[in-house]
């Protein structure tokens, strides 16, 4: 290998908000045949926001909201960012207690003396909370129109709903037609349910998905890709996504993402803009024929 060549490459990628971590890096987008693309914060903007409150009695809306906001304002996590932005009325939120992140599932604590869980079914079942039927049924029904409905609790008892909807990067549809083209299978990855997941799936022109799947099991997901045969890029954001990103024989970071993801992969796009995914597989493709 000519290092100038390598050289040229990279400076052009730099220029492209494409970082590259090594010369080494190049070899395997030449093999990668199969993309495995993390849904929040990588396909969709990751902004989400509030679409629908629904509060059993007594409990109110705002009630239900103001407690759930307040939990959510100590997490990072794009539906709690969403939740704490929605927060009714004036003033500071309440304080919170024993704040308690469960990565996967979603967020608990104490709130005003009251025990708050937001979160999946899982995390009030894990919690001994019972999860009523109706409750689900409304959950079902917004995951149904794409959306994702996250369940609270107040003191043990299931208190209501909060819909979050995310959408498509401008760029998505396109970018995933760009992977197409240079001959890559696309798949959707995500720990969200599957109707917001084949939601998102749909916009963007992907065929295949697979949903909640928890932050640990992401690079299983990989793994067995890779097991069937397949040479897997991951492009991912999050913590949750690091793993999966390092197991990946490319792994591309959003650089609007977690260091945690940057860390763990070969291509970094500073961007943020998911076509760049194309692009740096394509330049680096051809840097390789320019050295042989
Ligand atoms: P993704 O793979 O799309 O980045 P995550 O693994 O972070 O998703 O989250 C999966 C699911 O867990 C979310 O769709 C949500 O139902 C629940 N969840 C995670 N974190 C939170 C939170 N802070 N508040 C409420 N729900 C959460
Ligand atoms: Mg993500």
């Amino acid at each position: 290998a000519t290092p100038i060549a390598l050289l040229v490459g990279t400076g052009r990628g730099a220029r492209l908000g494409i970082l590259i971590k090594g010369p080494e890096v190049l070899e395997s987008t030449r093999r990668v045949d199969t993309v495995v693309l993390d849904k929040t914060g990588t396909v969709t903007t990751g902004r989400m926001s509030v679409t629908e409150v629904r509060a059993f009695s007594p409990t109110t809306e705002a009630d239900l909201l103001r407690a759930a906001a307040a939990l959510e304002d100590s997490s990072e996590h794009p539906i709690a960012r969403a939740i704490a932005a929605a927060a009714p009325g004036e003033g500071p939120l309440p304080e919170v207690e024993a704040f308690q992140n469960i990565p996967g599932l979603g967020v608990s604590g104490q709130v005003e003396g009251r025990a708050v869980l937001v979160g999946r079914a899982a995390l009030l079942r894990e919690w001994a909370v019972a999860v009523p039927d109706d409750l689900l049924a409304a959950q079902a029904s917004a995951e149904a129109a794409g959306r994702t409905g996250v369940l609270v609790a107040l003191d043990g008892i299931a208190a209501g709903l909060i819909v979050v909807a995310d959408t498509p990067k401008p760029d998505a549809r396109q970018a995933v037609a760009d992977l197409r083209t240079l001959g890559l299978t696309p798949i959707l990855l995500t720990g969200d349910n599957a109707g917001a997941a084949q939601a998102v799936a749909r916009e963007v022109g992907i065929d295949e998905v697979v949903s909640d799947v928890l932050p640990a099991d992401k690079v299983d997901v990989v793994r067995n890709l890779q097991e069937a045969g397949r040479v897997v890029a991951m492009v991912g954001d999050g913590v949750n996504d690091a793993a999966a990103l390092a197991q990946a024989d490319l792994g591309i970071a959003m650089g609007t993402g977690t260091d945690a993801a940057i860390e763990a992969s070969d291509l970094t796009l500073v961007r943020g803009d998911l076509r760049s995914a194309a692009d740096a597989i394509r330049l680096s493709r051809a840097t390789l024929r320019t050295i042989k």
